[in-house]
């Protein structure tokens, strides 16, 4: 087993230090590193973290979130491009502000994401405004503060929105989502761009949805979008659903309807546990190669990337609170559950569990757990661990879709939430109270 990547400057680990456990990269290094037998962040101790504002605790790496942002902007070096980063991934201000000051744009899914990116400073016209069920009130909102763009899903809502805006005397920008209807076959991994799916419209319907939609007075058609899934690890899909979405391109502007803008949408994968996903650069090269061949090359283009910006840029500090042996198992009983994150509970998914001070000799093999009343509610399945009541834990990986979809179940009050720059930290989010959980609640007199 190979010790994760060191950053410049720090004595490697020593192997024996690091229990079996260990994944063989630790995901998000190197900004998440081992320097003396400890996890580090950037230039702080995670454990003095955890110390400082208790546990459950989300941890995130600015510089991470900052590299995985310098990926997609070398692939689009010289192009005309806007990323809008999918804020549903992670929402919290903090993390905003980084990609805002960046320079990103957003892409947003309900009139609640959308409130919070106007809270981080950021401009309405910034946003691009995705998701299957706007309602009348999120489309006056957002025309309201001068959104981008709205991402149309389906012609009734292409209608609603023109009613919306005519009562408004304004115009709405609009784009199409097209569902690329990628061959599953091949790509079986792909889970939002195929037949039989919620999002997008049909292939064979777009035509005629832009011709519709080029009828209607208080709508504006700017361009076209598609997001194919998530956790998308190869480059193929891409460049299959880019090559049906040009054909639409291609049919839409010959029948007369000029498009400004291409949108592929998000979905690159990151590592959970030794996934190797194309880097965005790498990936965008071989699909302007694709573009530049078929005479899109200079058209504007964007993109939606949620996981792939912060996913790898946080984890989760959690405490031991038991070990339990068993017959057939041994439980791992920590402090953080399904409800701060959801995903392996949710989609069986793939968190790596590593002690902030690993321990020397391989340990034992433990389900990790949290304490909430679900046998659902397992974080790592099959663990070598060497510990002891009161270690301490990073669950890795943990920088996309665990904060933004946690919840209080069981009265569990949201983890606190610490962004981390060189050797600064700031609380971006305090841990919340039961107060904060039962404010707007009444007792019946
Ligand atoms: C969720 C979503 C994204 C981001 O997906 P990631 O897999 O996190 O990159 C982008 N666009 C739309 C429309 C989405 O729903």
């Amino acid at each position: 087993m190979s010790a994760p990547a060191a950053s410049p400057g720090h004595a490697p680990a020593s192997p024996e230090s690091i229990a079996t456990s260990m994944p063989s990269l630790l995901p998000g290094a190197p900004h998440f590193h081992l320097r003396d037998g400890e996890l580090f962040v950037e230039g702080l101790r995670l454990s003095d973290l955890a110390r400082m504002h208790g546990t459950p605790l989300f941890v995130y790496s600015k510089a991470a979130m900052l590299d995985a942002l310098a990926a997609y902007q070398r692939g689009f070096a010289g192009r005309r491009a806007r990323i809008c980063y999918a804020m549903k991934a992670n929402s919290s201000l903090g993390v905003l502000q980084v990609f805002a000051q960046a320079g990103c744009g957003f892409d947003i899914v309900s009139g609640g994401e959308l409130e919070r990116v106007l809270a981080a400073g950021v401009d309405g016209a910034r946003v691009i405004f995705s998701g299957v069920g706007k309602t009348r009130a999120e489309m006056r909102r957002a025309l309201e503060v001068g959104i981008g763009c709205f991402n149309v899903e389906s012609e009734a809502e292409l209608e609603v929105l023109n009613e919306v805006a005519a009562a408004m005397g304004k115009t709405a920008p609009i784009s199409i989502r097209v569902n690329p209807d990628v061959d599953p076959k091949t790509h079986p991994y792909i889970s939002t761009g195929l037949k039989g799916n919620k999002f997008g419209i049909a292939h064979e319907r777009t035509l005629a949805t832009y011709q519709r939609a080029a009828t209607l007075p208080s709508l504006k058609v700017k361009g076209i979008d598609c997001h194919i899934g998530s956790q998308i690890t190869q480059a193929e899909p891409y460049l299959d659903a880019m090559d049906r979405m040009l054909d639409l391109v291609e049919a839409i502007e010959a029948a007369g309807i000029p498009l400004q803008h291409l949108d592929f949408g998000g979905g690159l994968g990151i590592n959970y546990n030794g996934d190797t996903p194309p880097q965005a650069d790498a990936l965008w090269a071989r699909l302007f190669e694709r573009l530049d061949a078929r005479g899109f090359g200079q058209r504007e283009f964007m993109i939606e990337p949620g996981r792939s910006l912060v996913g790898n840029a946080g984890v989760c500090l959690t405490e031991v609170l038991y070990l339990k042996p068993g017959e057939q198992k041994n439980f791992c009983i920590i402090d953080a559950a399904m409800n701060d994150l959801p995903r392996p509970a949710m989609y069986e998914a793939f968190h790596a569990i590593v002690p902030l001070a690993p321990r020397a000799g391989s340990g034992s093999c433990y389900d990790v757990v949290g304490p909430v009343c679900e046998s659902g509610d397992w974080i790592g399945r099959d663990r070598l661990l060497n510990l002891r009541c009161g270690d301490l834990l990073a669950v890795m990986s943990a920088g996309a879709y665990c904060m933004s979809m946690a919840s209080n179940y069981n009265t569990r009050g949201r983890a606190a939430e610490v962004l981390v720059d060189g050797t600064r930290s700031t609380l971006i989010r305090e841990r919340e109270s039961a107060a904060d959980q039962m404010r707007g609640e009444r007792l019946v007199d």
